[in-house]
């Protein structure tokens, strides 16, 4: 999207500069796109550099970044669970806007130094600019920006409130995005730049439907982040012992119930591999009565165990990413019992009320 932006923008704004600078760009049309797909580049670049320096500083204090993904007016660094203290979020988020303001000062300082009327000049001084916006944009006040986020974290150090902080910034977040449509549309009816006015209520759409969008997610996160693992813990295991027979399992009736995966346990009771009925099943006929579980089980899977002090987002996160239902909570090597994303969908569904 940035690519397309620069990449149609950039020749016109060379243009313009030619004119209102009252000398005639002594260049080609084949330059000109150079230097607009080099623009594009570099546009695309800065925006990166704001969203490394949130990920630098959150990982710095603790946080893990899964992804970055990029947008038309910027990014979003996807954290791995939201900040534990407002201190946290304000570094992690402040730095991201002075990347792009100290960036646009460089590129401007750097326009200056240039010949006025060529077009690495103009270039540096359509990244200057975009990326000033860049830093401007993005510190409304207005949850999921930077700016909202800081917001947040102002309210939330205040009152002590993170929830309070939320509502606060994805309030003053609809509020802009709404603000930006009735704008983009006053811009269409009075002035009548179509594309404009359209452009302007995008982003206001893009931001209303984020600020709400982010509030519910931000506060599911939030519940998510107040509860334990060991809060929702069952006793059952589904554990089997590693000395037990094959034959004895299938007798018991083990494979096809509600545990597609068993934990396997030695004899002090500690955990060894894990069992799935296939395992069971693909033993020979004459085998099963000699074959003990522990011959057959496979490593633990770790994506299907999780720790008594883990949060329940990493019950979440770990169920979006392998369809499972239940998981093994596993301490120093004993098996606790399970959690089961049904009783991490009903705790919030509980809190909700
Ligand atoms: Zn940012």
């Amino acid at each position: 999207m940035t690519w397309t932006t620069a990449t149609s923008v950039i020749p016109v704004r060379l243009i313009d500069a030619s004119l209102s600078a009252g000398v005639r760009l002594d260049v080609t049309w084949p330059a000109i796109w150079a230097g607009g797909v080099v623009t594009s580049l570099l546009f695309f670049g800065s925006i990166v550099a704001h969203e490394a320096a949130h990920t630098v500083v959150a990982v710095r204090t603790g946080i893990p970044v899964r992804s970055i993904r990029l947008f038309i007016f910027g990014g979003l660094a996807e954290m791995g669970r939201e900040p534990d203290r407002p201190g946290q979020e304000f570094l992690i988020t402040v730095v991201g806007p002075l990347t792009s303001a100290a960036l646009g000062g460089l590129f401007l300082a750097l326009g200056d130094q240039l010949d006025a009327a060529s077009i690495p000049a103009v270039t540096a001084r359509w990244l200057g600019e975009m990326n000033l916006a860049l830093a401007v944009f993005n510190m409304l006040p207005g949850f999921p920006l930077d700016g909202g986020r800081i917001l947040r974290s102002i309210v939330w150090a205040v009152t002590g409130d993170v929830v309070r902080g939320t509502r606060v910034a994805s309030f003053v977040g609809s509020a802009l995005g709404a603000a930006l449509m009735a704008f983009g549309l006053i811009q269409f009816l009075l002035l009548g730049g179509a594309v404009q006015s359209l452009w302007t209520g995008v982003i206001g759409w893009f931001l209303w439907s984020a600020a709400r969008g982010g509030y519910r997610d931000a506060i599911l996160r939030q519940q998510l982040h107040r509860y334990r693992v060991r809060d929702l813990v069952r006793p059952e295991t589904g554990a089997v012992p590693g000395d037990g027979s094959v034959q004895e399992f299938i007798e018991r009736g083990l494979y096809h119930d509600r545990f597609g995966l068993r934990p396997v346990l030695d004899s002090a009771g500690k955990l060894i591999g894990m069992l799935e009925g296939d395992d069971v099943r693909d033993v020979p006929l004459e085998e099963r009565l000699y074959t003990v579980l522990r011959d057959i089980a496979r490593p633990v899977d770790l994506m299907a165990v999780v720790a008594p002090d883990d949060q329940l987002s990493v019950v979440i996160d770990k169920a979006y990413e392998t369809d499972r239902r239940l998981f093994f909570v596993v301490e120093e090597g004993r098996v606790l019992g399970t959690v089961d994303t049904v009783d991490v969908v009903n705790t919030l569904r509980a809190r909700k009320r």
